[in-house]
């Protein structure tokens, strides 16, 4: 069971051949061999699991189950879920329990057969899983490596079989760099395509919620499962969902690839680049238009992201306050409480994005930095526009490098923003993006990414799906 995709185990439930009651076991059990290994989990929820999965066995003999039922699903601990802890990886969260579940998760009825709630750099900044309050996640490839982040607790858990597939949050990349470190697949969706409402906020203007899956087939039914239109989140978008899993199949034949120069130069490591030139050259066999693209502004992208995304957390990070959730400090006075809590609290990112969002945003330097970094993010939108009148689908890789050692880059902040600069262009522009495992650099997985314009994740699934099945690699469940 545990080597099936979480598709074939549906179809399985479905059938009544697997219970989603086995399945919950199995989780559970791989959780427990595992776990003191891999700490891809804050809270670990084994009795939900169970009880839940009881249920959805219940309604499966009657028939009607929807297709993505009764699979155990791994939860980014961003996602508010009704009475169930939800730390932002932060102390300031730690005993914060949410009064109602994210609107993503509602497809899934009270029944969501939930494995646990997955480990997080603190409120989604960083992108090793190293700024999470409760240890670092290791990489099941290298347990001496991250599993990349800010989502690597669903990536690692994914990867390690604690369960079928997960959903991680992406703002600059945290759903398709951990997936490309891990060797799994991620989709952050096009901005809006999904419910924000019960994400705790990092960036407002970029955040997304995406699968974290086995294989292609797997992002196209969580998609399904979470995508739509929810009247309680303003940002959503009110187009219609198509079926995200019939043309999955329909190959790149005649599909134009535009391979984006600046994302393929010596910044990237020179194995990373062959695994990703490699698939390349087979989707042109597999009778795709093979040329090459340019985003101008992506060189400027990511310090437009760290702008934007540190001034927006600076201002959804005032929540924080000692009143109205979680961690409260006593003190004389409730300037001093506000700032005892906040101090102990928040972790060294949060502590430095807070100050350089205030910076940015604050009189005097707000044109400088804040409305500057705007001017770039639309250059980028338009290089966008211009690349993908001439192109399908972009692609570039995921990341610059493979999986590195834990604590490699602790000490040095921009080392790890470095990280993010493939995935960062994307966000700016809010189109959909998706990183599939290409092959091994140094026997570690390397994701190839896809990009497409708004709203184009039907077709998007159709080129990732091809380049996963002309890539060198084959999902098993490690360590
Ligand atoms: N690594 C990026 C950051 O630290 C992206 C994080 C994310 O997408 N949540 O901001």
């Amino acid at each position: 069971m545990l080597d099936l995709t979480a598709s074939a185990l549906a179809r399985k439930i479905q059938a009544g051949e697997v219970s989603s009651r086995e399945a919950a076991e199995a989780a559970n059990r791989r959780v427990e061999e595992v776990e003191d290994r891999v700490n891809a989990f804050i809270t670990p929820t084994p009795e939900i699991a169970l009880e839940r999965a009881g249920r959805v066995d219940d309604r499966a003999r009657n028939g009607g189950l929807r297709p993505w039922e009764g699979v155990p699903l791994v939860v980014k601990d961003v996602l508010s879920t009704k009475g169930v802890r939800t730390t932002c990886g932060s102390k300031i969260l730690e005993d914060f329990t949410p009064l109602y579940d994210a609107s993503a998760l509602a497809n899934f009825g009270e029944d969501l057969v939930m494995v646990g709630k997955a480990n997080m750099d603190e409120f989604a900044m960083g992108s090793s899983t190293e700024n999470s309050a409760y240890g670092p996640t290791r990489n099941p490839w290298d347990l001496g490596r991250v599993p990349g982040g800010s989502s690597g607790g669903s990536a690692a858990a994914v990867a390690a079989g604690e369960g079928w597939w997960g959903l991680g949050t992406d703002t600059g990349g945290s759903v398709r760099q951990p997936a490309a470190l891990c060797g799994i697949v991620g989709l952050k969706p096009t901005y809006g395509r999904v419910s924000r409402r019960g994400l705790i906020a990092f960036g407002s203007s970029l955040d997304c919620i995406g699968p974290m899956t086995r294989d292609v087939r797997d992002a196209a039914l969580l998609l399904q499962a979470i995508a739509g239109h929810d009247p309680l989140d303003s940002t959503s978008a009110s187009v219609d969902v198509p079926d995200y899993l019939t043309d999955l199949e329909g190959g790149v034949s005649g599909l134009r690839i535009g391979v984006v120069k600046e994302l393929m130069d010596e910044r990237i490591d020179a194995g990373v680049r062959e695994v990703v030139g490699r698939v390349v050259g087979e989707l042109e066999e597999a009778g795709a238009e093979v040329g090459e693209a340019s985003l101008p502004h992506a060189y400027y992208a990511l310090e437009a992201y760290y702008i934007i995304a540190p001034a927006e957390i600076s201002s959804n990070l005032a929540r924080f306050d000692g009143v109205r959730f979680g961690l409260r400090e006593q003190a004389d006075g409730v300037h001093e409480m506000y700032r005892k809590t906040r101090e102990k609290g928040f972790g060294d990112e949060a502590k430095r994005r807070i100050m350089l969002g205030t910076y940015a945003l604050s009189s005097g330097y707000y044109d400088a930095y804040y409305a500057q970094a705007q001017k770039v993010r639309t250059r980028m939108i338009r290089d966008f526009r211009e690349a993908l009148s001439r192109y399908d689908v972009l692609v570039s890789p995921t990341a610059p490098s493979v999986a590195f050692e834990i604590g490699a880059k602790t000490d040095d902040p921009l080392a790890m923003y470095l990280q993010d600069i493939c995935a960062v262009p994307a966000s700016l522009a809010g189109i959909p993006a998706i990183s599939v495992p290409g092959g091994l650099s140094d026997g570690l997985p390397v994701g190839v990414q896809l990009m497409s314009d708004h709203f184009t994740e039907p077709m998007l699934l159709r080129a990732a799906r091809s380049a996963e099945q002309v890539s060198d690699f084959e999902f098993s469940p490690r360590p």
